[in-house]
């Protein structure tokens, strides 16, 4: 169709424009000391946009980021896609060789690498550099590497030649901010975690960028006097798009280079933060922490978790110490979360535990994507409203990804008639609310039945003895597969034995769910984001006598 006079691309670049007319003033960033109001973030975000260009950055090409949340890789959010370019954020718990396949993979252009992280950086340049040679490419040379410096207190440690701030002092604030961009133009490259197959490079656009930011802010209620703690690392779908929420609202972002328990408590208190974002593995350090890393909760802290299943038990225990939890599911693919635990105020008046259930499943698509459906792969048909009939969960929308970067065939297996796939196992309840049961790879099929390691995992979870557990499956000579359970013990005290924990679950789940086995460990193989590495558990499991 043919586009009206006035038609103007979505982009959430129009976001820290329009901050930094309304809020000029208003503290933008707080780190370690450091302090910018929305006028000196947008400045700094133009100027480096414009130093970018004077780099011979063109349309569409890659800026790679190895950092933690700093200002730098706030600032890139907005300063790479105004210069036209892609913005790929790297996972910093990578390591050198997972890095270098991503510079190679994207062809970064230039490289920015935080000071704290020269050393895999200084590797991953290494093994790309033999890697060219063995397979030199004529469109691709090494990109040109930046170090990112301690604003505070310059370390002087160097990788290249040139220095972030450098690039923001050379570069003119004049620059003409969004107008190179359409909204089908790339804003953001991400890879996928790896966890059940290998990483792909996920595309975002700016329009699915914009749609997805704008969601998360009202599905959250995100007000304007926002003060968001960057626990959620910015490197995972772009801090499941509040990079660009924050400066939607004219909020105030606190960032930090570590979340533990300290870190996270001080500035909660000290900057009296309303929102953060965290895997559900963070619900453990929050919980975990000793008195002395702890701080009072004096107002509202509202936390969106995801990226894994959180127990109704951890739930329910985060809430009492003060935390409100909202919970959404999304992955790399979808722009970060598409679907979240909308709250409905009727709920108010059950018993904690139920509240805690419902709180716990995935729940209903956000606003702007068009649809989410519980499917059977093969024959396309939608499950029954029941909460028991098991299918794929698809979704279709803007904000899914334009696709796998270099990757036609991995592309057109993820869609089928406009549905991307998932690869999650789910029910849709009557009340239209959906539940994982598990990621397909991981469900259990024994003697024909299929069994949801994720709900074993809350029955587990439940057990005052466990501080968390993984369910996977083990070969059975009768049933073909059976579940065997890996359970981390807590430090209460409280302890418990095979025999006790699978009498628990005898009571608790029908005789086929049951555990053939229990294995303790002191802890699960986890990736960053929390997700259990289950391919690994299996290769143990394989070892394992049933019990
Ligand atoms: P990878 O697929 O490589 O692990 P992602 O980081 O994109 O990469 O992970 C997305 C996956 O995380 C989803 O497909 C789903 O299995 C899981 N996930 C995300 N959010 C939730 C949630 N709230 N509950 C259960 N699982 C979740």
């Amino acid at each position: 169709a043919k586009c009206p006079a006035n038609y103007v691309p979505l982009t959430p670049l129009t976001f820290i424009k329009r901050a930094s007319m309304v809020y000029s003033n208003r503290t933008s960033i707080i780190c370690d000391g450091v302090r910018f109001n929305w006028r000196q973030t947008y400045d700094r975000c133009c100027r480096l946009a414009y130093s970018l260009r004077s780099l011979n950055i063109v349309k569409n090409d890659v800026v790679s980021v190895l950092a933690p949340n700093v200002p730098a890789l706030y600032e890139m959010h907005f300063a790479v896609p105004m210069a036209g370019a892609v913005l790929n954020a790297i996972n910093t718990r990578l390591n050198a060789k997972n890095i270098a396949t991503i510079l190679h993979h994207s062809q970064a252009k230039i490289f920015f690498v935080d000071y704290e992280f020269v050393p895999q950086a200084s590797e991953a340049l290494r093994l790309l550099m033999a890697d060219l040679k063995d397979n030199s490419s004529p469109q691709y040379a090494m990109p040109l590497v930046i170090v990112i410096d301690d604003i505070n207190k310059a370390t002087g440690i160097r990788l290249g030649k040139l220095e972030y701030e450098q690039l923001i002092n050379f570069g003119n604030p004049q620059y003409p901010g969004e107008d190179l961009v359409d909204e089908w133009d790339a804003i953001a490259l991400n890879y996928t975690s790896g966890t059940t197959s290998d990483p792909k490079g996920v595309v975002y656009s700016h329009r699915g960028a914009f749609l997805s930011t704008m969601s998360l802010i009202q599905g959250w209620e995100m007000g304007t006097e926002a003060v968001y703690l960057w626990s959620l690392p910015m490197f995972h779908c772009n801090g499941w798009t509040f990079t660009w929420g924050v400066a939607a609202r004219g909020g105030t972002n606190v960032c930090i280079r570590n979340t533990t328990a300290e870190e996270m408590y001080r500035n909660i208190s000290q900057h009296k933060v309303t929102h953060m974002c965290c895997a559900p593995i963070v619900f453990n350090i929050l919980l975990e922490a000793k008195p002395h890393e702890r701080r009072e909760i004096a107002s509202v802290v509202n936390i969106l978790t995801g990226g894994a299943p959180p127990p109704a038990a951890l739930l329910e225990k985060m809430e009492d110490l003060g935390f409100h939890i909202m919970h959404a599911y999304g992955l790399t693919e979808a722009t970060g979360p598409a679907l979240v635990c909308e709250w409905q105020s009727k709920w108010n008046q059950l018993p904690r535990d139920q509240q805690a259930r419902l709180k716990a499943r995935q729940g209903v698509s956000i606003l702007t994507l068009a649809d989410v459906d519980v499917k059977n792969k093969d024959t396309m048909e939608s499950v029954v409203h029941d909460g028991k009939m098991m299918g794929e969960i698809v979704l279709r929308g803007s904000s899914i990804m334009k696709g796998y970067l270099k990757d036609e065939k991995e592309t057109a297996n993820a869609f089928q008639k406009g549905w991307f796939f998932t690869g999650d196992v789910g029910v849709i309840h009557p009340d239209g609310y959906l539940e994982i049961k598990d990621r397909s790879k991981d469900v259990i099929i024994s003697g024909g039945e299929n069994i949801s390691s994720v709900e074993l995992e809350s029955v587990l979870f439940k057990h005052p003895a466990v501080l968390d557990a993984a369910v996977v499956a083990m070969p059975h000579p009768r049933w073909g597969e059976s579940p065997c359970a890996f359970v981390v013990l807590n430090k209460t005290g409280i302890s418990t034995t095979e025999a006790e924990l699978l009498a628990y679950c005898r009571k608790m789940m029908s005789k086929f769910m049951v555990p053939k086995k229990v294995e303790f460990v002191k802890e699960l193989p986890k990736t960053g984001t929390g997700k259990v590495l289950k391919v690994e558990l299996r290769k143990v499991a394989k070892t394992l006598q049933i019990s």
